[in-house]
Order: C-alpha cells, then structure tokens, then sequence
C-alpha cells in the first residue's frame, strides 16, 4: 500500500510558507508505516522541536490503473477522510534549504494520521467537500475544495502518469492555510461537513 501527499495545493497555504504556487502538482510519499489510524494517540517524536499539523482530505483508490486519464480519474476513489500530515517544520526547514530529500521531515512514523472513511458516490464527486481541524476545541483550519489548485482528478492523473495506483493507496491533497505547531497535550479533532472522523491526542 502506498501513501502519496500533495504539497502546496493551496494558494493561500503556499503562501503562508513562502512557497511559490506550483504550476505541477508536488508530489512526495510516505511509508505505509507512518500510518496512525482509528484515534490511536500519537507519540510526539524526540527528532524535532517544531512539530507542524496539517489537515488534509485523504482519497482511497478503488481501482488499479496507470497513466488514467482525467476524465477517468474520477472512477478511481470511492473513499474520503480527513487526516493530519504531521510535518517536522525545522526539519523540513533545514533539509529546504540544503536542497536536500523532505522524508525525515515528513515521513517518519505515525506521520500519516487517518481518520475513519466515508464512502462517496459520483454524486457526491461533483460537489466540493468542506472541512476543518478543531485544536483544544479551537477551530485552526478550514478547507473547501473549490480553493484546490489541482482537482482530485488532476492529481490522480498527474501520480498515475509516475506511479500505479493500486486498490488500497491513499492520497493527502494537500492543506490550506492555518498550519501550525502542536504540543503534547492537546487534542486534535478533524471534520468533515461537520461530521468528526478524527479524534486523538498528543502524547
Ligand atoms: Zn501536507
């Protein structure tokens, strides 16, 4: 099972990092062991001191396929959550800066935060998706895929053209505007149209 995430899929979040917008989609991965699912805690890891939460909606590929068109892409998800890509902001700072590969920074353990899948029917597809991540009961981000700089089905294309997806990967597409640090101790609460999927704390 593969883990894909989109960067900077967010004018606004691009932004705030003082990234340019991208005119491809950034595409990076993580291993299937940076998974953390069903609210289980997470551990804040000792390699970093500005631990960055981003919120993001999570695709489920339904379908193997490669180099899919976009007008099929749509065909290729039947699942969406909401998870967190947990980011080691001075890691990823430093490793920037050197020119060097983003995986300690983004790719460790428990990096991949998921929450609990909701099915999505074609009509579902055809409307924008609304979401937000609570911290300490705070409302931190908020996001709508009309805001996306690259459509779900352009980001499924634009991976299958590189990698085969197969029944099972997942995609992060990315975070708006409002990422920031965390601490043990709190608590991060993730939804979708209101609904909570993600519940869990930092230990
Ligand atoms: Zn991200």
């Amino acid at each position: 099972m593969k883990i894909f995430c989109v960067g900077r899929n967010y004018a606004e979040h691009a932004k705030e990092l003082q990234n340019e917008v991208p005119d491809a989609p950034v595409i990076f991965m993580k291993p299937s062991t940076a998974l953390l699912s069903e609210n289980k805690d997470f551990y804040y890891p000792n390699f970093t001191k500005d631990l960055h939460y981003e919120c993001e909606l999570v695709l489920r590929i339904c379908k193997n396929g490669r180099a899919v068109s976009e007008k099929f892409a749509r065909n290729y998800y039947d699942a969406i959550t909401v998870g967190i890509d947990f980011t080691a902001r001075d890691l990823q700072q430093y490793q920037k800066e050197k020119g060097l590969p983003w995986e300690i920074a983004k790719a460790f353990d428990q990096s991949a935060v998921l929450g609990k899948w909701k099915a999505i029917t074609d009509e579902d597809k055809n409307k924008p998706f609304q979401f937000s991540l609570n911290k300490n009961g705070v409302k931190v981000q908020n996001g709508q895929t009309e805001n996306l700089l690259f459509s779900f089905e352009k980001i499924i294309s634009y991976i299958s053209q590189f990698f085969t997806l197969n029944m099972g990967d997942i995609i992060y597409t990315g975070t708006p505007k409002g990422v920031g640090p965390v601490e043990i101790g709190d608590q991060l609460v993730a939804e979708l149209f209101n609904e909570e999927l993600l519940n869990f704390s930092i230990k």
